[in-house]
């Protein structure tokens, strides 16, 4: 039997041999109405057979340009090979004993990694999770143990998942939170930094988010502070510079938890190991998940030793939570994003986008805004003179773009935004390839 090429061995071309959905797909998709629940959305209507490096192959044999990364997850690229080789080594060892009942190396490293990796050189401590929300739901539990507080504040167009606690602490009411409620109690949302619609500087910002937090909620009854350093789901929105240090040091004097998410924006994407590091924020916890494990459900909070090590004992685990292949898997990738310099390849991919996008936006009149940092770039669509969004717009590109064979995803609290976040080991031949898609179909479709 020959092997098939797979992962970076896939070529990395943009490739089209039957309409987009092709007839296996469009067979996957009778199947899936008959047997998965309605409620889950899918962003491009192809079914996937192999990926690796920059490219989706899908069931009928065309190669798809992938500026999603399945939502910023494969930033080593799918079936990347030491990501691979963690995984079956540590298939064959064990696969479950639960962290809790007999513990095993690979989560031990994995802490250890994100331990040294996080900002700060401070002592730390870190837990393992499997999902993103499960991850931001321990760090609340872990600053309302330690602060003896009840109040958690988040800020608009922030995302922190679709469970309870975490659904409360999302912004957003369609699609994550509609008909969902009751929602978690003790949640307050506060303005945060938007430069192209509110014109402030970060200073200015963090002055009215800090009043806000101080005349509705105060200090002393406040346990953490939660943000997102570039908004993910909420259309990678970046705070205008100044803004996270200002509400960092505030917490830090009133001995409120500075929670970051960077579930989205960890692990290179931006440019640095984390976003944080751009401005030099140091978060007293960070959640973490998405990019870690090269595709494998991890997630973690890593914090200041104090505050981790201040829950009792017990209080925190799941059954599932740091799975050792996960683990494993996470250790692979890891090594691969400091064995290539992944946060020096997102830096250069990022060059690239801008240059690319600011070009187009100077002859587009509805992009308000091309944004972002490193390998996480959006375009923000509305009309010229009111900023109204255009939200119709980045669904059709969207759709336009998946039928020329790349996948781009959107986002935005308008929904009217196109975000790309390419796996960092993409060429530039083929982020080229998919720009030129992507810039004639804006064009074609900001005409209508
Ligand atoms: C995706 C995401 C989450 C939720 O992660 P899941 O793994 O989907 O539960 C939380 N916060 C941010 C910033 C995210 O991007």
């Amino acid at each position: 039997m020959t092997t098939q090429p797979s992962g970076p061995d896939l070529a990395q071309i943009r490739r089209v041999v039957t309409e987009i959905p092709g007839p296996r797909s469009l067979e996957l998709a009778q199947r899936r109405k008959q047997s998965v629940s309605a409620a889950l959305g899918a962003a491009v209507p192809v079914y996937a057979d192999r990926a690796g490096g920059g490219v989706v192959i899908d069931v009928d044999g065309n190669s798809l340009i992938d500026l999603g990364s399945g939502i910023a997850v494969t930033n080593v690229g799918n079936s990347a090979p030491l990501v691979v080789e963690g995984i079956s080594a540590q298939a064959h060892l064990l696969t479950h004993t639960c962290f809790m009942v007999a513990g095993y190396e690979p989560y031990i490293q994995v802490c250890e990694e994100l331990n040294d990796l996080t900002p700060g050189d401070h002592e730390k401590r870190s837990a393992l999770f499997n999902a993103g929300a499960e991850a931001v739901e321990n760090a609340i539990k872990i600053a309302r143990s330690y602060t003896g507080r009840n109040a958690i504040v988040a800020v608009e167009h922030a995302y922190h998942g679709r469970t309870n606690m975490t659904m409360a602490l999302t912004a957003k009411n369609m699609p994550y939170k509609h008909r969902f409620g009751p929602f978690a109690p003790e949640v307050y949302r506060v303005p945060t930094s938007y430069p192209v619609r509110d014109g402030l500087t970060g200073v200015e910002a963090a002055q009215q988010t800090l009043a806000r937090i101080e005349t509705e909620v105060a200090a002393e009854n406040l346990a953490a502070l939660i943000i997102e350093p570039i908004q993910g789901e909420g259309g990678f929105v970046v705070p205008a510079e100044g803004f996270l240090p200002a509400l960092q040091r505030w917490c830090n004097e009133h001995e409120v938890v500075f929670i970051a998410d960077e579930i989205q924006t960890g692990f290179c994407r931006t440019g640095d190991w984390f976003a944080c590091d751009h401005e030099g924020v140091v978060p007293d916890l960070i959640t973490t998940a998405k990019g870690i494990a090269g595709g494998m459900p991890l997630a973690g909070v890593t914090g200041r030793a104090e505050i981790m090590d201040s829950v009792h004992s017990g209080g925190l685990g799941g059954t599932y939570g740091g799975n050792p292949v996960a683990c494993a898997a996470a250790v692979g990738a890891i090594k691969t994003m400091r064995e290539q310099d992944l946060a020096e390849r997102a830096r250069q991919l990022g060059a690239v986008m801008t240059t690319r996008l600011n070009a187009l936006a100077s002859d587009v009149d509805v992009i308000a805004e091309v944004r972002g940092r490193g390998a996480m770039m959006a375009i923000e669509f509305a009309e010229p003179d009111t900023l109204a969004p255009r939200a119709d717009l980045p669904k059709r590109i969207a759709a336009a773009c998946a039928e020329q064979g790349v996948i781009v995803l959107t986002a935005g609290t308008f929904g009217n935004v196109i975000r790309l976040l390419p796996p960092l080991v993409m060429s530039e031949p083929l982020l080229d390839d998919a720009l030129d898609v992507l810039t004639h179909v804006i064009q074609t479709e900001a005409d209508q």
